[in-house]
């Protein structure tokens, strides 16, 4: 728990966007860690269902495994009831939703219907020849979840995670460069749209996701320091310079 007082993140909303690779995952990680937030990922929701052979998992299997998107309807359908599982003082991080325009203005009405505002989309800039290389190395502790990547981190004792010591790892089915190429092009034809949706009710926060990984943590966390403070709709042009 956090021993200075409430944290900064009570309650917050944020959306991650970004493209596959941009580390969405990875820094929803550290928000959790440095913040007690909880991180709403519909990719790992839906390849929980994958796991557990469930009939959305079925159905959405070959869908992902293309790299293709999954119906707005049933991915706003998993967000809504994972907020209707949290308390309003929850701290929340929309991380791989929304996808689309049409997910964007679903998670409105979501939102509006448990009681939250949407605080800052935080959006995760890279450079998208890097991206191919960080997702076709990537892979994870089978047993903590700690990230590894073939040509960047592999892990000192080779074949056992340094955080918890486990000896099992898992790849994304769907992290080949093929599918890679799919999910990038989905990307920018229907995710990277939302971002002048959100830029006009001044809501977007942009990070330099080229960064070291601690970097882009600190900034991330720099944006969220203003304790409780709402930010109002606005022209994106009327923010100040970021310090
Ligand atoms: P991710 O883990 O966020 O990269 O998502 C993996 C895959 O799950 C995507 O390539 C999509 O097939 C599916 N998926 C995850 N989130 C969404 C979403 N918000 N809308 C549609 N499909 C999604």
């Amino acid at each position: 728990m956090h021993a200075d007082g409430p944290s900064p993140a009570r309650g917050v909303n944020i959306i991650l966007l970004g493209p596959p690779g941009a580390g969405k995952g990875t820094q929803a990680g550290f928000l959790m860690d440095d913040l007690g937030m909880v991180q709403l990922s519909t990719g790992d929701m839906l390849r929980a269902a994958v796991r557990a052979g469930t009939p959305l998992g079925r159905e959405a299997k070959a869908v992902m495994d293309r790299g293709e998107l999954v119906s707005d309807s049933i991915v706003s359908g998993l967000i809504d009831e994972a907020l209707g599982g949290l308390s309003p003082e929850t701290g929340v991080i929309f991380d791989g939703y929304p996808r689309t325009a049409a997910q964007a203005a679903l998670l409105d009405e979501i939102l509006a219907r448990h009681g939250r505002t949407l605080d800052h989309v935080i959006e995760l800039a890279v450079d998208e020849d890097a991206l191919v290389d960080r997702i076709t190395g990537r892979f994870t502790c089978a047993t903590c979840g700690e990230g590894y990547h073939d040509r960047h981190k592999l892990p000192v004792q080779p074949g056992v995670c340094d955080r918890c010591g486990g000896t099992e790892f898992r790849r994304r089915p769907d992290d080949n460069e093929e599918t890679v190429r799919t999910r990038l092009a989905e990307y920018r034809a229907k995710t990277a749209p939302i971002l002048p949706i959100y830029a006009a009710r001044g809501l977007v926060r942009r990070v330099d996701g080229m960064a070291e990984m601690a970097q882009v943590r600190a900034e991330i966390r720099r944006l969220l320091r203003p304790a409780g403070r709402r930010v109002e709709p606005g022209p994106a042009e009327a923010r100040p310079p970021a310090a």
